[in-house]
């Protein structure tokens, strides 16, 4: 019919045969016996009676069994619904009956009933006894291959159907802008969970004869320390996880090979970034996407993150068109904002049972609404502002938080910052800021510090000192937990604002 997952491992056997493929710390698997290995899970799964489409919950930690499993599913004809085990039980069992999990391959946790359980201990039994022969259930290439879940940043995570015809997209937008030089001597890092972002960059380094490297969990120093013994060449992160490497690891940038740190996900603050860039180099790759879009919308290419560019999330893919469009759906000049929308081949077919939310995002004609709002400049970069969701409207001024954030970042004492709308009867919402701090300061030199950068509405009224900020799993900001949190606790009058003359005249 037309080409397979497991078609793509095959040819890379056979190009690549013993060379390795996979490492996960001792073990190393080769092309050929990474291709066998999926083949027999793929049989043994279907022995246990899983048919065609039946969805498969996959918690396993980043590792050999988890990628494995990945690959086998798909030839197998199942739907992988990867869990990331940092999620706690009640978010779990959410997933596993939201999407109708038939089984759940498990390292020992059980969040929620399946009618099947297999435990990773089975697994190597389970593939030893299976036949050694290719294992290809044949899928159409618009028929479901993974749940992606959304990271429920706005409400109840969704399941994002990904497809065949979406998966190999996403591998050759990779090919074509973000990764054109890699080769066998590639090798990639995994340091970020395989579940999410960091899985895209499997299939494009397997298919090249690169190994994958895959680290159980992130640490800053056990990361630089393997990108150093592996000589890896590239890696994804979120840039929680570059500002924790450039905190907390001692890094001798001459001894690295990376010509590719490629980080998305979240916004980057550009206080952060050229702190990174004067670290590790000119390597840093910046990716815009979302599980609906699977990062690729536009990139930001090493060469590009020149001084100015620093806030832009770079270009459209090649093979990716993107819009930046009114309420009305009218097409934005550069300079003006809207809502930023994409089409190509690697999007969703649709929210896993829901089509009202599937209707609201996707246009009859492919276009995706992002709910990101953004602008292009005259060179064709395009800038994010914020989620659509997180902008503040005081006094009827849009203020986008993360440029309130990016100012607070600038201030030395500030490690983090989540900038949130309390509720206001006055302004409709007022803008509030949660800040993690790495030596004392005190909340009015903070506001001082953005008066003197930013226009009067934009200026945080209340700042409030947190140990830490709320992360979803894969370690992005969740402003949602930090809005309700400061929108639940009573105002403290002394630091609410004055509606006097001034303050209309600056909203003004
Ligand atoms: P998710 O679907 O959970 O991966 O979240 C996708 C969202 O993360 C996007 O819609 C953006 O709001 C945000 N995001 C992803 N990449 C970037 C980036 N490079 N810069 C700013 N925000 C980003």
């Amino acid at each position: 019919m037309s080409l397979q997952i497991g078609d793509l491992i095959a040819r890379a056997a056979r190009t690549f045969g013993d060379r390795p493929a996979l490492i996960d710390g001792p073990r190393t698997v080769g092309f050929a016996q990474f291709d066998r290995l999926t083949d027999r899970l793929g049989h043994a799964l279907i022995a246990r009676g899983l048919a065609p489409g039946d969805r498969v919950a996959v918690l396993v930690p980043n590792g050999i069994d988890g990628v494995v499993t990945y690959y086998a599913l798909a030839k197998a004809g199942l739907v992988r619904v990867p869990l990331n085990s940092r999620e706690t039980d009640v978010e779990l069992a959410y997933k596993v009956a939201d999407c109708g999990a038939r089984a759940l391959i498990t390292d020992g946790r059980r969040p929620a009933p399946t009618e099947m359980v297999i435990d990773t201990a089975e697994l190597d039994t389970m593939i030893a006894d299976a036949p050694d022969h290719p294992c290809r259930v044949v899928r159409d290439p618009e028929a479901p291959l993974r749940l992606a879940y959304t990271g429920g940043t706005t409400g109840k995570p969704k399941a994002v159907i990904l497809t065949t015809r979406s998966e190999l997209a996403e591998v050759a937008n990779f090919l074509v802008d973000l990764l054109p030089d890699i080769g066998p001597d590639s090798v990639m890092l995994h340091a970020a969970p395989i579940t999410h972002g960091s899985g895209a960059f499997f299939l494009p380094h397997l298919v090249k004869g690169a190994v994958n490297v895959v680290l159980p969990k992130f640490e800053p120093q056990a990361f630089v320390d393997a990108a150093v013994a592996h000589g890896a060449t590239a890696t994804f992160m979120v840039p929680t996880m570059i500002s924790l490497i450039l905190e907390d690891a001692v890094i001798d940038r001459d001894r690295l090979r990376l010509t590719r740190l490629c980080y998305g996900g979240a916004p980057i603050a550009p206080t952060l970034l050229q702190r990174a860039i004067d670290t590790f180099g000119p390597v840093f790759a910046q990716l815009y996407g979302q599980a609906e879009a699977p990062l690729a919308i536009t990139c930001l290419q090493p060469a590009e993150h020149t001084p100015g560019r620093l806030t832009s999330a770079g270009k459209p893919y090649t093979f990716v068109e993107v819009d930046v469009r009114d309420k009305d759906g009218t097409s934005q000049p550069p300079g003006s904002p809207g809502e930023v929308h994409t089409r190509g081949p690697h999007t969703m077919s649709g929210y896993w049972g829901r089509p009202d939310a599937t209707a609201e995002t996707v246009e009859p004609d492919g276009w995706l609404h992002t709910g990101d709002i953004g602008q292009f400049d005259d060179d064709g970069y395009l800038y994010l502002l914020d989620r659509r969701h997180d902008v503040i409207i005081s006094g009827g001024f849009n203020v986008y938080p993360r440029e309130v954030e990016d100012v607070l970042l600038t201030h030395p004492a500030v490690r983090e910052a989540a900038v949130v709308g309390v509720d206001d009867p006055t302004w409709g919402q007022r803008v509030c800021a949660a800040v993690v701090v790495r030596e004392p300061v005190d909340g009015d030199e903070l506001i001082d510090h953005c008066a003197h950068r930013l226009a009067g509405f934009k200026r945080p009224r209340r700042i409030d000192f947190w140990p830490e900020l709320p992360k979803s799993s894969v370690g992005k900001s969740l402003r949602r937990t930090v809005r309700e949190s400061m929108n639940t606790e009573s105002i403290d009058t002394t630091e609410s604002i004055d509606t006097t003359a001034t303050e209309v005249a600056e909203h003004a």
